[in-house]
């Protein structure tokens, strides 16, 4: 196959932005602020879980503190309807002794009740801090979520307008070179890791990085300049520009 040296630099030219656009592809998938930024997202995802568990255990503490004063409401009316009784003075000495021995077992009922309630309610207290502890927790990493993600978005942006540019470079350089040897690039490219065309530099092929003997150098380094050469190892286009 033959190809002007100016075509073979160009070739080398376009294997240049193809590499470039695998480089800039290899980049965004990698970045290291989406990665920060899936991390952070899930230390959130995570903190919100926290906080739903929290809120849960809350209402649920909640409806045992309604049971609880609904216990001491039944208490405490019981013992205001045995004072009634008691100063009403109504019924026989007997009676009124059971009545005021009852008072008083309602009386220790309703304190153990009250003390009840009062655990209960504390607990409410340590439940509301950690929401509380979470919730500013949870607005914090929102923020950092948000900030990464904007970052993220630029940062892409950015690159996503590399590959703009570069692919447009690539299309107007491409019909430049004859179809023959763009095909024959294009078919090397795909099965030699994206390196299609590489230079010669001394004796060596900058695809493969491997050598070539004396004799084999000398009979490239002859033939014609508009010849297209072959790596022999790596079967690459090997561009000679000295
Ligand atoms: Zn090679």
């Amino acid at each position: 196959m033959k190809a002007t040296r100016e075509v073979q630099e160009k070739l080398l030219a376009l294997q240049q932005l193809d590499s470039d656009l695998i480089q800039i592809k290899h980049k965004m998938s990698t970045l290291p602020i989406a990665r920060q930024f899936d991390e952070v997202s899930k230390e959130l995802a995570a903190k919100q879980d926290l906080l739903v568990a929290a809120q849960t255990e809350r209402d649920d503490i909640k409806h045992e503190l309604s049971r609880a004063e609904v216990d001491v409401e039944q208490v405490v009316s019981r013992i205001e309807r045995d004072e009634k009784r008691l100063s009403s003075g109504q019924g026989s000495p007997k009676e009124l002794e059971q009545l005021q021995h009852e008072m008083g077992s309602l009386g220790k009922r309703r304190a153990e009740l009250e003390e009840v309630e009062l655990e209960i309610m504390v607990r409410i207290e340590g439940v509301d801090s950690r929401i509380k502890e979470l919730d500013e927790e949870c607005k914090n990493l929102e923020a950092q979520v948000s900030d990464l993600k904007a970052k993220k978005e630029d940062e892409l942006s950015s690159l996503e307008s590399s590959v703009k540019s570069t692919t447009e470079a690539r299309a107007e350089l491409a019909p430049k070179i004859d179809s023959e040897l763009l095909a024959l690039y294009e078919k090397v490219r795909a099965s030699g890791d994206g390196i299609g065309a590489a230079k010669l530099v001394g004796n060596q092929c900058m695809g493969c990085h491997l050598t070539m003997n004396a004799a084999e150098l000398t009979r490239v380094k002859a033939l014609a300049d508009d010849e297209v050469v072959r790596c022999e190892e790596c079967r690459r286009i090997l561009i000679r520009l000295d």
